[in-house]
């Protein structure tokens, strides 16, 4: 193999400069000629291809977002588009694609392969819902951003005595709410995983309340409901005025963490070094602190587990 691409799909994640900076520069170390795709497979399918040098990956590293800008193609969705991509990828000789996004860019990644091209997907999603890996580039991050907003609001809901339903991303994932609220000592945790009984949050609430207790943090999942209906739910068990802060895209921006760079550097260089043992249609993945690969269809088509210890903790360290 002699040239290869990389592209960044789907929602952006800090850490994805990261791992294009790791393949770009691990690339030009193998003697790999190595392309940039801007937008996704948008750019693919309208040949926005350029030839990337050391330099073009330099004071990205530290930067939040994607240096290649990411893009949802509905064209790309079509056998039509695809096989656009795929001409274009040809007719510039380029044999090895590294595709750096979640569920959906990995599915494009996989008829990419099918189609004739070598194929690598990297896991990037703050949701870290992602089934065959650890963590995912980008999670640590919104971890960090969202513990540290919802300190913030508690010093407001302490100054004020007040409930606040604070709701965090993570599509159909509790990841980020579940380790945020359980980090941010939050005293009720909605995630889509597990059933709460609105019942129940008021009950602890109404004791809390009688224990003294003039304050409590709520952390909803946006899989769960919107603040807004939490707020209104709750109502129909206790009396309490509640304020609602939904966090929103705060969430997905920021400079990346160290855990973030190191994550997305180790794939990204990884990523290069399974297409040149000719791998294709598998996805790089981090478990105990070590580098694998797994088929990228064994990771589309399930679901990744959630760790019920975590809310088992965090319900026994908030009564
Ligand atoms: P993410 O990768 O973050 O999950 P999306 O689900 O929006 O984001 O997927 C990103 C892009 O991947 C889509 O806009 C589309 O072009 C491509 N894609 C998604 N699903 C498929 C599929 N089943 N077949 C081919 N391409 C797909």
């Amino acid at each position: 193999m002699r040239k290869i691409a990389v592209l960044t799909s789907g929602g952006d994640a800090p850490g994805m400069n990261a791992a294009i900076r790791a393949v770009v520069r691990k690339g030009i170390f193998e003697n790999l000629e190595v392309y940039g795709v801007s937008h996704g497979y948008e750019g693919l399918i309208n040949n926005q291809i350029k030839k990337m040098e050391l330099g073009d990956v330099g004071d990205i590293i530290h930067r939040g977002g994607t240096k290649l800008y990411s893009a949802r193609s509905e064209e790309f969705l079509t056998l039509a588009g695809q096989n656009k991509a795929v001409a274009n990828l040809k007719n510039l000789g380029i044999e090895g694609l590294i595709v750096i996004g979640g569920d959906g860019s990995y599915r494009g990644a996989s008829r990419l392969s099918e189609l004739g091209i070598k194929t690598i997907g990297i896991p990037a999603t703050i949701d870290n819902d992602i089934a065959g890996t650890n963590e995912t580039i980008g999670y640590d991050t919104a971890l960090n951003t969202i513990v540290d907003m919802i300190d913030k609001i508690r010093d407001t809901a302490t100054s004020h005595e007040r409930t606040f339903i604070i709701e965090v991303m993570g599509r159909d994932s509790g990841q980020l709410a579940l380790n945020a609220g359980l980090a941010a000592g939050a005293e009720t945790i909605f995630i889509p995983e597990r059933q709460t009984k609105m019942s129940d949050v008021a009950a602890r609430i109404q004791s809390g309340l009688e224990r003294g207790k003039k304050h409590s943090l709520i952390v909803l999942a946006e899989g769960v409901m919107s603040a807004e209906s939490c707020s209104l739910e709750l109502g129909k068990y206790i009396n309490i005025e509640t304020r609602l802060s939904v966090l929103g895209h705060i969430q997905r921006g920021g400079k990346p963490t160290a855990k973030d760079r190191v994550l997305g550097s180790r794939f990204g260089a990884y990523a290069v070094e399974l297409l040149l043992d000719g791998q294709t249609d598998v996805g790089t993945s981090i478990k105990d602190d070590k580098m694998y690969f797994v088929e990228l269809k064994s990771v589309y088509n399930q679901k990744k587990n959630y760790d019920s210890s975590i809310y088992q903790l965090s319900k026994e360290l908030s009564i």
